[in-house]
């Protein structure tokens, strides 16, 4: 039996959730910034046909904006994975056979699901996402995950799909819209490969697809292969739906302002870390390894990065542990003549929670690791309940100043109790 999959593509994702609690927002040109306010990363549909541009630095901007009432909003990360994980789980009460491609893509294996219309399914799926969750998705279905893609962005880029295309493998439907994909707009085919492929000629998905298969495979090695079977619908990528143990977790921030004071590096090292080991014990996680990087701006001259790195004994993911080691690591080689920019903290070299009873060599203190997993299982229970940040080590309250400058921040309207969207009946 033939392979069938979904992609589900949420449209200028960002921009899209911005306007979730802001309606009037809707059909008005609306642009998400990087951290620290530097660039558009989201536009909406009618930004990009003001003709911004990704990436469009927001001060050569900020005129323009104001020109044409461009809406722009400060990254709001909170509020995306939270959306983002509403999608998710809507997604996988359809099928469990699904992998979360990035934060706003996911592919569905819908081979066992017995669907007589796709495009129906496709129409029904899309308007469930809107009413469940308000965010407008594109939606392709072919029979290997490449057409799939393929057929999302045309649905994207095409009113009269309404947000749905199936692709079937053989039809001039297929063929005419695989002739309007430049070839790298292709998933798969990276700037590398773009000129070797125009050099012979391929210009569109159509002409790769057409291409002679062993062509392609002295052209592009296996990947080649791949690709054009993919792009022929014989399904060379499966679905990638278990979820894979990261190999190592690392927070990192630019500084709103560039800093010498120890306690300001200090308090953005704590918030780091605190953010890492969290992330590590919704893993089930313990880390041997942390190391911390410090930078100064690498734009300016005399660049300079100094790093330390810290071994635990007793693998961890106690926030109070990492953070203090970092620390007393970093003050005793601390260079206060250096403006520091940016920041970053890593764990690796992970053990399973699990694994700890298995200490061959008696180096593991179990009576204190078994304290320091309640007392950070009682934090994660409070910060669960009442909002990130409810509990916090004091070293992460010593400065604001590092803190990534956010001056057009919507309201965390979906996670955090004190920034709810506020309706008034009169
Ligand atoms: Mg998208």
């Amino acid at each position: 039996m033939k392979s069938t999959y979904a992609l589900i593509d949420c449209n200028n994702f960002f921009a899209s959730c911005e306007r979730l609690f802001r309606p009037e927002l809707e059909n008005q040109p609306v642009v998400v910034l990087s951290s620290n306010d530097g660039c558009a990363v989201s536009r909406s549909q009618e930004a990009k046909d003001l003709g911004i541009p990704m990436g469009a630095p927001h001060f050569k901007y900020r005129d323009f904006f104001k020109r044409h009432g461009v809406v722009a909003f400060s990254a709001n990360f909170e509020l995306y994975g939270d959306i983002s994980e509403r999608i998710t789980n809507l997604l996988a009460s359809i099928t469990p056979r699904i992998e979360v491609y990035s934060v706003d893509e996911s592919f569905l294996d819908l081979s066992e699901l017995n669907i007589a219309d796709y495009q129906a399914w496709g129409s029904v799926v899309r308007a469930s996402v809107l009413k469940n969750v308000g965010v407008p998705v594109s939606i392709g279905i072919s029979t290997s995950k490449t057409l799939a893609k393929l057929a999302s962005d045309r649905a994207k880029k095409t009113p009269t799909l309404h947000g749905v295309l199936g692709l079937t493998v053989q039809g001039t439907t297929t063929d005419h819209y695989l002739n309007q994909v430049p070839v790298h707009d292709i998933w798969g085919v990276g700037w590398k490969l773009t000129p070797k492929l125009k050099a012979e000629g391929i210009h569109t998905a159509l002409d790769l697809r057409q291409m002679n298969l062993r062509q392609a495979q002295q052209l592009m090695g296996i990947h080649g292969r791949q690709l054009h079977d993919e792009l022929n619908g014989v399904t060379c990528l499966p679905l990638q739906h278990s979820h894979k143990p990261q190999q190592m977790i690392m927070r990192g921030r630019q500084f709103g302002e560039d800093t010498r004071e120890f306690y300001v590096i200090e308090s953005a090292i704590a918030s780091l870390s605190a953010r890492a080991a969290a992330a590590l014990r919704r893993e089930h996680q313990l880390a041997r390894r942390a190391v911390v990087v410090l930078r100064t701006n690498r734009h300016r001259p005399g660049y300079q990065q100094a790093s330390e790195s810290v071994r635990f004994y007793t693998p961890t993911a106690d926030t109070g542990a990492i953070t203090s080691q970092l620390i007393r690591m970093l003050a005793s080689n601390f260079n206060g003549r250096l403006e520091y920019h940016r920041a970053d903290v890593l764990l690796c070299d992970f053990v399973p929670e699990s694994g700890m009873q298995t200490d061959l060599f008696g180096t593991v203190n179990l009576p204190e690791s078994d304290r320091s997993s309640a007392r950070m299982r009682a934090v994660d229970t409070v910060n669960l309940r009442h909002g990130k940040g409810t509990l916090k080590f004091a070293a992460e309250t010593l400065s604001q100043s590092w803190q990534p400058r956010k001056r057009l921040n919507s309201p965390r309207y979906t996670s955090a109790w004190d920034e709810l969207p506020e309706v008034r009946l009169l």
